[in-house]
Parts: structure tokens; C-alpha cells; sequence
């Protein structure tokens, strides 16, 4: 062996901070001169050099490189293995054993990677291809390393895959006493191994460097056998756990789980936003810090996105929650923020089914062939409103890019926020929800042609149907307004409503979504509130269904069964209920589905109503918006800047532009053609809902 330790110029701190630099050199200088290194303490690299086929570069990396622990080879470069005669094959193989070595190496090891800030996994992805052995650069630091003795474990809180989970109190130096849980990595006899002690790293050193409101916080780590994660105690255990608590515990009322939706989309929004993707989203993996808060737990398949797709993509096989997976995460095990989106889809399916499995009874391998080939999506929950499923349905379109994202996510719950209504007259008979004079009720569901609405009775939080005539809508009953939900802006008729309001009005509006603000005067009947959407409800409900579309409905075979914009939006109807104001601004529509822009003159399009747009473009101003207001009427859903545009499409021709604005309705409903569209449309004579109906029940 050649070399001295302290002048070893093929040592280098590529990507390792000076002080660190500075720090080995003073380590090295103190170790034995490698004469009288005991040849036994190499014998693990000859081994891993062997088992790869490149034990010629035993004595090379020995003596030329002076690697004798593993890792040292944090400090060699690819040229210092060139150097040696190693090809770069030979080099990512090597690359490839001593991660592998590493893994399983004791605590000294994984202590020493801890305190690098970063897991293995992490360092895989991030290594480039022709330097395997680079390490990069730390991510971060600890937040706090907490002695072993400052942590006291008192009753088990949960076990999961890879630890237990017990209460404790953690005494700060001031002699203060916080109470925390403590999850301890399990070890077995030969010490944590595999895949447990990578997922348990990298959920610390991915927790580490969050901060968020609705994510579990991370106090620190022992350092002690075993490893322990100190963390925010929620005291109320995880929703799944609350959600199936049997009698006499409550249910939860479903405006709390819209708040537990809210908060959920914010977290996630959050970790998106840091290219993180979580990978295992579920009631199960939420906590109750407090009654009304949830926080996003689990950090163990946290993964960071990479690439200009945005996606992480798994090396092998692992187990994953296939019941809540996206198709292209079961198919490729692909994972990106839209599988997050997917997944959310799942857990508010969990929320409002009291905590039911999702896909119960279905084996894992068909669940993907229930959701490619039969188009088949979970069913809506009782307790779930048209608009959320709705909402839900949009989460679990097929194609990853039509999934709303988180940010859009939250303003789009902010939108199908159930209205609170109160009683005004009791309701006894048998059959209906009961209520008592003054019983808070929050509206699951009606349409504003309905006798009959279905709600939660706050007081009793019982569910069922009740005369609509009994409940008024509460005063500026809408989501508790945590942070503002910055997509939905007033539009203007209610920015002129807000201006003779003062100012507690106008932070009240603020705060409300559009449809709601359009509802608060005080005492306005349910069944006055003309302005509610009938986007998907109407759709869905369109009177009996064509038979031999199969046994389940239509909303369970259809991906594609999903609203064009956010369901229980005036945005929709606010022109064709509001006449006399017809130069009011539609709201303006989500981006999702992508519309295209309406389509030329179709061959045969009758030419009546025909009126020719003067060269200019611009009809005058009143018979513009008489068209507009004509088009908007015939066509379910559409939005006053989409009229305008079929208009200019068809040179100003209202039939036209109807049946265009008719077979992009019926095309974004559908996977069908727009040219199977328009047939199926001229079918059933141009008649929307029926040829909805039809589509709906042939996928
Ligand atoms: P996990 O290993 O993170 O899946 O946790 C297993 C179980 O321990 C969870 O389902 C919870 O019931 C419980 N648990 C985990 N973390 C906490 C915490 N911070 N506070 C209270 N309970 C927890």
C-alpha cells in the first residue's frame, strides 16, 4: 500500500461544504498510517468488488485512492476512478453495490446519513449519470437533535410499516414539557435494513423542511437505539380512526369535513409546490391535531418530483395503497401531483362514506381494469353532495393533465361548500329529516325546481330529505374563511352589491364564493335560489336512463361523466336568470376541460336567424348581446364569453352556433368524436339532455 493519509491528492470534497473539507483532513491526519491498517478491515471492499466482478481494482482503489471504509468513496470523483483504469460501466456498478452495502450497514451509517441531511434514495436521483459517486449537496439541516434522556415514551399511539408510534413528553432544556409522539424505527435482530430504514430517513429528512399549518411537524431526532422521530402530538389520533369510530360517537358534520377537504388541499397545494409528491394520501394519514384540524402525516413515500414531467417514476416493485392509486401509477408506477389529485379524490370518497375501504371486495389486479376498461369510478357517498362528487369525478379524470391542481383544487371546494340554511318550521313527518324550529341545517343537495332537499340537521346530524319550504338560507352561512381563496373574484354585479354594503359586507362577500354571495340576503327560501347551477345535476338526473347500459350508474362507469366548470356556480345560469342584465360578465370558466375554440360553419347548418356580422366583426352592441342572451338560453352550461365566441365562429348564426356550443357540451362529456357527437345530436333532434343521456350510458 503506498500513500500517506494526510497528502492524498486523490481525495476530494466534491460537493462537501470546506468546513467539512477542513474537518476530514484533521480526522484523516489522526488515523494509523495504512502500514498498519489491518488488511481485515478491507476485506468487505474485496468482497463487494468481487461479487461485481471488478476485484482487479482491489489494490488500485486501496493504495492509489486509500479507500479503506465505505464512505470514503463519498470523496472520490469519477476521474479518480478513471484514474485507475475503471471504466464508467465498472463505475455506476460500484455505484450500485456500495449503495446497496451502504443500506446495510448499522447504526454508525445510518446516524452518518441522517446527519447528512439526506436519504438514500434521494441521493440516487439526484446523482447525474457520470458521477456515481458524487454526493450532493446537503439539503438542510436537522431541526433539533434531542437527547435520549430529554424524551420520555409513554402508551402506544399506533404502529405503522415501518415503526411504532407511542405518546410522549419531551422536556426542553428550560424544563419545559411538550407533549409529542414519538415513532421509533423497528429494528429486528440484524438491525434496521432495506427498504424500512430508507422510507424512515427520508420521512425525516423530507419533514425536516416543512412548515405548514396542515403538515405534521417534525420537533427532531434521537439519536439512539432505536432511531426515534420526535413530532407534533395530535392528540385526536387519525380521521380514519374518527370517521369509523362506532356508537355512540357522533359523525362528523359534513361543512367539518368540507373545512378537513380544505385544509387537505392547502397541504398539498404546499408540498406540490416544494416538488414533493406523497404518494400515500388518505384518511388513514391524516391526523386530528385539534377537532377542527387536520394535518397531513406519513411522510414514508414521500418522494421529490424530477424532470420536466414533473413525475417520479418507481424502481421496483413496493407496496402502494393500490385502491387509492391513479391508473398510471398502478400501470407504470408513475406518481406526480395529479396522482396526488387522484388520491385526494379517494379520501374525500373515504370522508364522506364514514371511513369505508375504497374498491372493498375488489382484488387489487382488477381495480385498474375497473378503472381503464370499465370506465368504472367509486360511487357517490350519500353524505356527498352532487357538487363535490362532482369535484371528485374531475380528480379522477383519466388523463393526468385534466386533474384540477391542488391550488385550483381549493377554490374549487370553496365553490361546492354546502349552503347552511336554518329551520323554519318544524318538520315531523315520518320519512323526512326531522327538525325543530331554528335547527341549523347544511344543504347536501337540491336543485332550485325541487319541492324536496336533502341536508344534515346540525343538531342531531342526521341526514334525509326535508320540504325545501322549511329552511331558510342562514345569513352569510358559507366556508369558515381561514385564508382567502384567491381564484374566485367577485363578479361585478356582486362587486356592486358589495359597494352599498359598508365594510363588514364586503369582507363578509370576500369571503364567500360567488354563489353563496348572490344567496346572503337574510330569509331568502331555498327554493328561490334560482342562481344554483344545474351543470351536473341536471345532466345526471335527466329523468329515467336508456336501458342496457349495465347495472351500475352512470356516474360509477364514467370517467368522463364530469362537470364542465364547478357545479353549483350562478356562472352557468346567471345570465339566463338575470335578463336584465345581460352585459354582466360570466364568471370566468375554470380551465379544465380545455375547451377548443368553436368550430367553422358546419356543412348543412340551417341558415335561419342568419345575420351577418359586418366586416368589422362586431354586431351593434344590442343585438349582439340578444344573441348571446338567445344562444346561452338553448345551451345547457355555457358561459356568456362562449356564446360570444360560437357567434363569431358562425358569422353571427344563432342555430349554428347552438349546435356547436351542443356538441362540445356532449364531446367533453363523452370519449366520443365531435363527429359521433354531432350525429348523435342530429338523432335526437338537437335535443341536449337526451343525447347526455345516451352518451352517458354508452362509454
Ligand atoms: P404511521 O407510522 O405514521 O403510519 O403511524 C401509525 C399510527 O400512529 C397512525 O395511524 C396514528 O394512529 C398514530 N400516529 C402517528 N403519528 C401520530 C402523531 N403525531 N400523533 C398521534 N398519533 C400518531
Amino acid at each position: 500500500m503506498g500513500g500517506e493519509w494526510s497528502s492524498r491528492p486523490s481525495f476530494c470534497c466534491l460537493g462537501v461544504p470546506w468546513a467539512l473539507c477542513l474537518e476530514l483532513d484533521a480526522w484523516t491526519s489522526r488515523m494509523p498510517s495504512p502500514d498498519m491498517v489491518p488488511e481485515v478491515s478491507s476485506l468487505w471492499l474485496l468482497r463487494l468488488l468481487r461479487d461485481i466482478q471488478l476485484a482487479q481494482f482491489y489494490r488500485p482503489i486501496l493504495e492509489e485512492l486509500n479507500v479503506t471504509r465505505p464512505e470514503h468513496f463519498d470523496f472520490v470523483r469519477p476521474e479518480d476512478l478513471d484514474g485507475i483504469g475503471m471504466g464508467r460501466p465498472a463505475q455506476r456498478r460500484l455505484a450500485e453495490a456500495l449503495k446497496k452495502h451502504r443500506s446495510g450497514l448499522k447504526s454508525k451509517n445510518w446516524v452518518y446519513k441522517i446527519l447528512g441531511g439526506l436519504a438514500p434514495e434521494q441521493k440516487e436521483i439526484t446523482s447525474a449519470p457520470d458521477s456515481p459517486l458524487s454526493l450532493p449537496e446537503p439539503e438542510g439541516g436537522l431541526k433539533c437533535l434531542i437527547p435520549d434522556g430529554a424524551v420520555c415514551r409513554g402508551e402506544l399511539l399506533g404502529s405503522g410499516c415501518f415503526g411504532v408510534v407511542h405518546r410522549g413528553l419531551w422536556t426542553l432544556p428550560s424544563g419545559q414539557n411538550v407533549p409529542v409522539a414519538v415513532k421509533s424505527l423497528r429494528v429486528g435482530p440484524e438491525g434496521p435494513v432495506g427498504t424500512e430504514l430508507g422510507d424512515f430517513l427520508r420521512e425525516v429528512s423530507v419533514m425536516m423542511n416543512l412548515e405548514h399549518p396542515h403538515v405534521l411537524r417534525l420537533h427532531g431526532l434521537v439519536l439512539g437505539q432505536p432511531l426515534q422521530m420526535v413530532m407534533e402530538l395530535a392528540p385526536l389520533g387519525s380521521l380514519h380512526a374518527r370517521l369509523t369510530a362506532p356508537a355512540p360517537t357522533p359523525p362528523l358534520p359534513v361543512a367539518l369535513l368540507c373545512l378537513f377537504l380544505r385544509q387537505l388541499a392547502g397541504a398539498m397545494a404546499y408540498l406540490g409546490a416544494r416538488g414533493l409528491v406523497h404518494r400515500d394520501l388518505a384518511t388513514r394519514n391524516l391526523l386530528l391535531a385539534s377537532p377542527r384540524t387536520v394535518k397531513v402525516a406519513d411522510f414514508g413515500l414521500v418522494r421529490p418530483l424530477r424532470g420536466a414531467r414533473g413525475r417520479y417514476v418507481m424502481g421496483g416493485p413496493r407496496p402502494i395503497p393500490y385502491a387509492w392509486c391513479a391508473p398510471e401509477s398502478l400501470r407504470q408506477g408513475a406518481f406526480s401531483s395529479a396522482s396526488d389529485v387522484w388520491m385526494f379524490g379517494v379520501t374525500l370518497w373515504e370522508m364522506f362514506s364514514g371511513g369505508k375501504e375504497p374498491w372493498a371486495g375488489v382484488p387489487p389486479y382488477l381495480i385498474l381494469q375497473r378503472l381503464e376498461q370499465d370506465r368504472a369510478r367509486l360511487p357517490r357517498p350519500p353524505l356527498c353532495s352532487r357538487a363535490l362528487y362532482a369535484l371528485a369525478l374531475r380528480c379522477w379524470a383519466p388523463h393526468p393533465a385534466d386533474r384540477p391542481s391542488f391550488s385550483y383544487l381549493e377554490g374549487l371546494l370553496q365553490e361546492a361548500w354546502p349552503p347552511e340554511g336554518r329551520c323554519v318550521q318544524d318538520v315531523m313527518e315520518p320519512g323526512a329529516l326531522r327538525m325543530q324550529t331554528g335547527d341549523p341545517i347544511t344543504i347536501i343537495d337540491g336543485s332550485p325546481d325541487s319541492t324536496t332537499w336533502k341536508g344534515q340537521n346540525g343538531r342531531t346530524l342526521k341526514v334525509g330529505s326535508f320540504p325545501a319550504s322549511a329552511v331558510t338560507l342562514a345569513d352569510g352561512g358559507g366556508p369558515p374563511a381561514t385564508h382567502p381563496v384567491q381564484r374566485v373574484s367577485p363578479t361585478q354585479g356582486e362587486r356592486q352589491q358589495e359597494s352599498g354594503d359598508g365594510d363588514r359586507g364586503k369582507a363578509k362577500l370576500r369571503d364567500l364564493p360567488p354563489a353563496r354571495a348572490q344567496r346572503r340576503n337574510r330569509n331568502v327560501p331555498l327554493q328561490r335560489m334560482k342562481v344554483i347551477s344545474k351543470s351536473l345535476e341536471s345532466v345526471l338526473s335527466l329523468g329515467p336512463r336508456p336501458t342496457g347500459g349495465g347495472s351500475s350508474p352512470p356516474e360509477l362507469r364514467h370517467a368522463r361523466a364530469v362537470p364542465q366548470g364547478p357545479p353549483g356556480l350562478p356562472s352557468r345560469t346567471s345570465f339566463a336568470s338575470s335578463p336584465s342584465q345581460p352585459s354582466q360578465p360570466a364568471r370566468e370558466r375554470p380551465p379544465w376541460p380545455k375547451r377548443e375554440l368553436p368550430h367553422s360553419q358546419p356543412s348543412g347548418a340551417p341558415a335561419t336567424g342568419k345575420a351577418t356580422i359586418p366586416s368589422g366583426g362586431l354586431l351593434p352592441d344590442s343585438e349582439l348581446q340578444r344573441r348571446v342572451t338567445e344562444v346561452g338560453l338553448s345551451v345547457h352550461g355555457v358561459t356568456h364569453q362562449e356564446c360570444q365566441a360560437a357567434l363569431r365562429a358562425t358569422g353571427g348564426d344563432v342555430v349554428s352556433a347552438i349546435r356547436n356550443l351542443k356538441v362540445d357540451q356532449l364531446y367533453h362529456l363523452s370519449s366520443r368524436s365531435r363527429a359521433d357527437c354531432r350525429r348523435i345530436l342530429e338523432h335526437y333532434q338537437w335535443d341536449l339532455s337526451a343525447a347526455s343521456r345516451y352518451v352517458l350510458a354508452r362509454p
